[in-house]
């Protein structure tokens, strides 16, 4: 008897997991391919990660998102881990093999880099000094990519200089870690200002930043989607400077997965765009 007609699975593992945008986004490229395949949610508790995580060769998956809070978690129960997720210190996506083991990627600084080339093409990483806000594990993606991007300097600044301190280590020596206190200042002759922290993320109060000493020829970039224009971009885009929001890094860090497991680099179009707009 033939074996089945190949099936195209994938998900998204998190916990809680039900307000991610990943099944409308991989489904719309599903779709949009005409490929014959499903990408679920995968409510998967935290004490059951090293369980479900070797059961998806089983059950047939070409891989997954892993997602709050499994992203470190699952680095260290994956077969092997991408040099790139490894200096970030976290995955998001997983690739089953041919031989059933789970290689770990990390796309999160691919989808960034990418969002600020959709907005601004002729964009260099040595353009001049980048000044990235925040340490946490977006700021680890956003200063892993800038460095392997060419960038010459970057100042990071974060309110616990401990956590920049780690980044620094592990991304290099580009990276110079500045007080918190400095943030005003550390703008002045930047030719990229990246916020990475919750601040000005709905629910949030905005960052406490002035923008007086940041050149008018800076990008301003902002990792948060939600809202799509944080009081940060408002305030940039009003006195004249470029700005780019966080829903790009988002919709392009979930290409290279696809690829991955459907074998097709999708595009993201615009109907797709307002798609996932509408849902945030
Ligand atoms: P995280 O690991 O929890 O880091 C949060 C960061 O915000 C830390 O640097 C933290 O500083 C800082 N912070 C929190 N409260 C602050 C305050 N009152 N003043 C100054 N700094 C403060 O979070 P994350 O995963 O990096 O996510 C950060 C943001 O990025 C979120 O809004 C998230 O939605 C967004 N994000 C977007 C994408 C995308 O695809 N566009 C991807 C990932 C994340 P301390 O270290 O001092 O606590």
């Amino acid at each position: 008897m033939a074996g089945e007609k190949h099936y195209g699975l994938a998900g998204v593992m998190g916990w809680p997991v039900a307000h991610s945008r990943s099944p409308k986004l991989h489904g719309y490229w599903i779709d949009h391919h005409g490929l014959y395949g499903a990408y679920v949610l995968l409510p998967v508790a935290p004490e059951k990660l090293a369980i479900a995580l070797p059961g998806l060769a089983a059950l047939g998956f070409a891989g997954c998102n892993v997602t709050i809070p499994h992203k470190v978690a699952a680095m260290h129960l994956v077969d092997r881990v991408d040099p790139l997720a490894r200096r970030i210190g976290a995955i998001n996506t997983i690739v089953v093999e041919k031989d059933g083991t789970l290689s770990g990627y990390n796309n999160d600084a691919f989808g960034y880099v990418q969002s600020l080339r959709d907005a601004k093409p002729d964009w260099r990483a040595d353009a001049g000094p980048v000044v990235v806000l925040g340490a946490g594990g977006a700021a680890r993606a956003v200063t892993a990519s800038l460095a392997d991007e060419g960038a010459r300097e970057i100042r990071l600044l974060n309110r616990t200089p401990q956590r920049a301190a780690d980044i620094a280590q592990a991304v290099g020596a580009v990276v110079t870690v500045l007080p918190w206190e400095q943030r005003n200042d550390a703008l002045a002759d930047a030719a990229l200002l990246v916020n990475t922290t919750s601040q000005g993320m709905s629910g949030q109060p905005p960052l406490d930043l002035s923008l007086g000493a940041l050149p008018r020829h800076a990008l301003v970039s902002d990792v948060i989607y939600i809202p799509l224009e944080t009081p940060l971009l408002a305030a940039a885009r009003a006195r004249g400077n470029a700005t780019v929001n966080g829903l790009g890094m988002l919709l392009n860090q979930a290409r290279p997965a696809f690829k991955a497991w459907f074998g097709v680099m999708p595009e993201i179009t615009p109907e797709l765009r307002r798609i996932i707009e509408a849902t945030l």
